[in-house]
């Protein structure tokens, strides 16, 4: 695949500048990009992003300046563990960190939503990946009612906020909203519920959370339009497609990384003369 259409196809998902985000208008298939890869050419292409992602990582660990910070959101069964293991699965541990939000817990709940999230930020040379984060506090919790209406409103402008000062202190942030049609959520449901291999990611919650579908919908649109900023963007990914999904975040992750420039530090000062002393 070449440079010229990873990036036209990468074009396609980033949300633009100020645009309103209408779901019904994306398409969880993700036609339009089928112009630009298929199936068969995705694993090869993937596989040579992953090697690149795998390289950049270890220059951005080296050189420990740049924060790497990248959000999963997404409706159940949409794959943000999948994405989780195909794409960030090939990095050097020592350097990545994959934190699940959950429900909050006592604790959590006692202090202010950013709280738990500022905790696992991304330090110098890092790379975090956040499988659920700070946007539940306006998708959940808005749909639930968990809050007042006049609470989660606010929210997005303390957002934005957050994820700024995030930036401006050495964070590249990139977001990613991994979009499934409802009809294909209610197969991968019912694959979970009838294989006795998937039956342990299967949960009773799931299901309840399906009934509020348009709703989750809805206050996706709402999070994606308040919050795409320059500073911290979404993309919007087809995700019906598991191939294509796999392929859209790591090609995003890559070239955004690449933007950066990293380098490996040189070693100042240091004697390249030096013996190696002999022990035996
Ligand atoms: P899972 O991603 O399947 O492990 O589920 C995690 C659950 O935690 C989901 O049902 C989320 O809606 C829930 N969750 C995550 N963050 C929050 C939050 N801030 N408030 C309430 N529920 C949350
Ligand atoms: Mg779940």
């Amino acid at each position: 695949m070449s440079m010229k259409k990873l990036d036209d196809l990468l074009a396609l998902v980033r949300v633009r500048a100020g645009q309103r985000v209408a779901l019904r208008q994306r398409d969880p298939d993700g036609e339009a990009c089928l112009k630009y890869i298929d199936k068969d050419a995705a694993p090869q292409a993937l596989g040579l992003l992953c090697r690149k992602l795998a390289k950049l990582q270890e220059i951005i660990y080296a050189e420990h300046k740049h924060k790497i910070l990248i959000v999963l959101q997404a409706m159940d069964t949409a794959g943000k563990d999948s994405v989780i293991r195909h794409v960030f699965g090939s990095l050097n541990p020592l350097g990545v960190r994959a934190i699940n939000f959950r429900a909050p817990t006592l604790t959590e709940l006692d202090h202010d939503y950013l709280w738990r999230v500022h905790a696992q930020a991304p330090g110098k040379g890092e790379f975090v990946v956040f499988n659920r984060s700070h946007y539940e506090d306006v998708l959940v919790v808005r749909v639930r009612e968990y809050v007042t209406p006049q609470i989660w409103k606010r929210r997005y402008e303390q957002i934005n906020d957050f994820e700024r000062m995030l930036c401006a202190e050495g964070t590249t942030i990139l977001k990613f909203f991994l979009q499934i049609s409802a009809s294909e959520q209610k197969k991968r449901l019912e694959e979970r519920r009838d294989n006795p291999r998937k039956q342990w990611k299967f949960r009773h919650e799931d299901i309840e959370e399906r009934k509020f579908w348009l709703q989750y919908q809805t206050a996706y649109a709402a999070a994606l339009t308040k919050t795409n900023t320059v500073w911290s963007p979404w993309h919007i990914v087809p995700a019906n497609r598991k191939w294509l999904r796999d392929l859209i975040v790591a090609g995003s992750v890559v070239r955004a990384l690449e933007n950066l420039r990293p380098r490996l530090p040189a070693a100042s000062g240091m004697d390249t003369e030096v013996e190696i002393p002999a022990v035996d």
